[in-house]
């Protein structure tokens, strides 16, 4: 059985299965059957967005063992559309089919302390940050990072979810009862010029490629916008590549890493936080690179040759977010917009339902 990093390339015909059912998996299943893959979805949900996509599903909860197995005994690779799974369940994984990424990165990404605290080692800057376990420390720790702050749950946080802003002088009783999680890290709040992300991909034989930075604008703490290129100095440009790198790399990834940043008013470069996996920053290149972020996904994890990341067009992805979705007709009206739709039946409140991504060549 090849292992994580073996880097004889899986055949097309071999089977990818893919934990979680997402619109990520859905894009990486359609990216995978262009390349002539077929693909295993694992997911509690039924019709998942996934699942309306690739050749297999099994519905089963992320703790089922007997599913989970068989599941593995499928497939001749497994990776994964989210993060947050039981490593332990990977790491059982393992033993039946090659896991990419590795468990072990799981484990820093799925944990905003540990991330932190291994970009940090790598003399990678962050916002200031202190772990946090009660309300005493709570309060010690935004007297000694001062100003306003941020105070995030450790595990599960995503979409702005888990996240509660402090103002100065604020009461840390009632911050501390409104995120209510065991763990927390508390952030200063960074007043930052732009947001970007870089998604870098990385095969099993350590070749490495990045698509350039991005600036991500966020409404409500759910991204709103990707602008792709970021309007930034070469230099900043090179060196968000650079650290993109070090995390890929140091963290022994195999598949993608997408990491989100902050540059500062002085130009800085801050990580923020970091994804093993596709990205909703990185839709863009659907329409924007010749390859895109999930062929470049499917290459990586299949062991193939990376493709080209170079942007053709200038692009601006919106998020359909909720009932945005209802004005499909409207936008598919302006024909240099590429509407991409999840398969999601029922309109949620802040539910990522599509997005668009609109072409802006100076040709048109
Ligand atoms: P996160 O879940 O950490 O990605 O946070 C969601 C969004 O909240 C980010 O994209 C930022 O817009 C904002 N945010 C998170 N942490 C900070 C911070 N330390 N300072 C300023 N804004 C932040």
């Amino acid at each position: 059985m090849s292992t994580s990093n073996d880097i004889t390339p899986l055949a097309p015909g071999s089977v990818i299965g893919i934990i979680g059912g997402g619109q990520l998996g859905r894009m990486s299943a359609m990216a995978a059957a262009e390349l002539g893959y077929r693909v295993h979805i694992f997911t509690p949900e039924t019709d998942s967005p996934a699942a309306q996509v690739c050749a297999r599903t099994t519905v089963a909860a992320y703790d089922d063992e007997a599913a989970l197995e068989a599941f593995a005994r499928d497939v001749d690779v497994v990776t994964l559309e989210f993060e947050n799974v039981p490593t332990a369940m990977l790491k059982r994984l393992a033993a039946q089919a090659p896991v990419r990424p590795h468990w072990k990165c799981l484990e820093i990404c799925q944990n905003r302390m540990k991330e932190k605290a291994f970009a940090n080692e790598l003399g990678i800057e962050t916002a200031p940050w202190i772990a946090v376990w009660d309300v005493p420390g709570l309060s010690r720790a935004m007297e000694e990072i001062g100003g306003p702050t941020i105070l995030k749950s450790t595990l599960m946080g995503y979409d702005g979810k888990g996240q509660v802003r402090i103002p100065p002088g604020a009461d840390p009783m009632r911050a501390w009862s409104e995120l209510n999680c065991d763990v927390g890290v508390l952030e200063g709040l960074v007043d930052f010029d732009m947001e970007i992300s870089v998604i870098t991909a990385r095969g099993p034989d350590g070749a490495m490629v990045s698509f350039e930075p991005v600036e991500n604008r966020h409404k409500d703490g759910i991204l709103d916008i990707t602008v792709a290129p970021a309007t930034l100095a070469t230099a900043l440009a090179d060196e968000a590549r650079v650290i993109a790198h070090k995390l890929a790399e140091s963290i022994d990834l195999v598949g993608l890493l997408a990491v989100e940043m902050f540059i500062t008013h002085d130009g800085h470069i801050l990580v923020n936080e970091m994804a093993p996996r596709p990205h909703n920053s990185g839709h863009w290149t659907q329409d924007g690179c010749a390859t895109s972020q999930f062929e470049q996904f499917i290459r990586a994890v299949c062991g193939l040759p990376l493709g080209a990341v170079e942007r053709h067009t200038n692009i601006t992805m919106t998020n359909l977010i909720g009932t945005d979705v209802e004005a499909w007709a409207a936008l598919l009206a302006d024909p240099h917009n590429k509407i991409h739709l999840y398969g999601k039946n029922e309109v949620r409140a802040g539910r990522k339902m599509g997005h668009v991504n609109r072409l802006c060549s100076s040709q048109f």
